[in-house]
């Protein structure tokens, strides 16, 4: 299938982890709920909780999809801020864009279609960028990183909400026969789609632990990086500074 994650080269990553988003764009959020069994809101809490977020700030949501993020950011920024939501796929743009709006959360919020490996935005501009689950879908992630780096204003700070590496070899067993049998049924009932969702446990298993993450976010420039596991570090959320 088109999906075969590992024998996949570089350039065809970017076509297939665009296919599988237009596939699951319009249940995505259902998707969310059932897999992670509504636990996904408490990491994006916590996210929330880490971001230093003020009125009057300029927040980017990057590869920000259904919008989760950028709506408490919206209301956390006011309308002196502003929150930028961006992604590369249109189809996931879309359905958070319809989200936003029927929430009535307008004014502050602008939707960008870029890739995140060039973001096109001026330098020094944002006070805040959170990739959440995103990071792991790029191709380029060092590229990706040196792009926040740049469009991040000193004394900025940028946060990375990702899947990572459980702490106890346990869990991480529980977590593996969950993530390659589990998931590819649910998406096969729910989406009709069991490829994107191997592709999901692929990507997940392939993703940099945690301290070769901090490595890489200090190595394109950011500062005082530190991260901190969530739920035995199946998820962790780095953060780092630009001074
Ligand atoms: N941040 C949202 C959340 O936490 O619910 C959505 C996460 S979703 C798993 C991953 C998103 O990353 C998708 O919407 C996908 O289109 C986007 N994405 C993948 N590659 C990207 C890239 N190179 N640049 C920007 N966005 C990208």
């Amino acid at each position: 299938t088109h999906f075969g994650y590992k024998t996949v080269d570089k350039d065809n990553k970017a076509s297939m982890v665009a296919g599988v988003f237009h596939s699951v764009a319009a249940k995505y959020d259902l998707m969310n709920d059932l897999l992670s069994m509504g636990i996904h809101r408490i990491w994006k809490r916590f996210t929330i909780d880490c971001s230093g977020v003020r009125a009057g700030h300029r927040v980017l949501d990057l590869a920000g999809g259904t919008g989760d993020l950028a709506a408490k950011f919206s209301r956390l920024v006011g309308e002196k801020g502003q929150v930028v939501l961006a992604d590369i796929n249109d189809s996931m743009l879309k359905v958070g864009r319809d989200k936003l709006r029927d929430k009535g959360i307008v004014g502050n919020v602008d939707y960008v279609q870029a890739n995140a490996e060039c973001l096109p935005f001026p330098d020094n501009h944002f006070d805040l960028i959170t990739i959440a689950f995103g990071l792991r879908n790029v191709t380029d992630k060092d590229k990706a990183l040196a792009s926040m780096f740049r469009v991040l204003k000193p004394g900025g700070r940028l946060l990375v909400l990702e899947f990572s590496k459980p702490e106890i070899e346990a869990l991480s067993k529980a977590y593996d026969l969950y993530s390659f049998h589990v998931l590819p049924k649910v998406g096969q009932l729910v989406v009709g789609d069991a490829e994107s969702y191997k592709y999901l446990a692929e990507s997940i298993r392939m993703h940099p632990d945690q301290d070769t993450l901090k490595g890489m976010m200090e190595e394109v420039g950011f500062e005082q990086v530190t991260y901190h596991n969530l739920t035995g570090g199946i998820v962790a959320l780095h953060r780092g500074f630009k001074f």
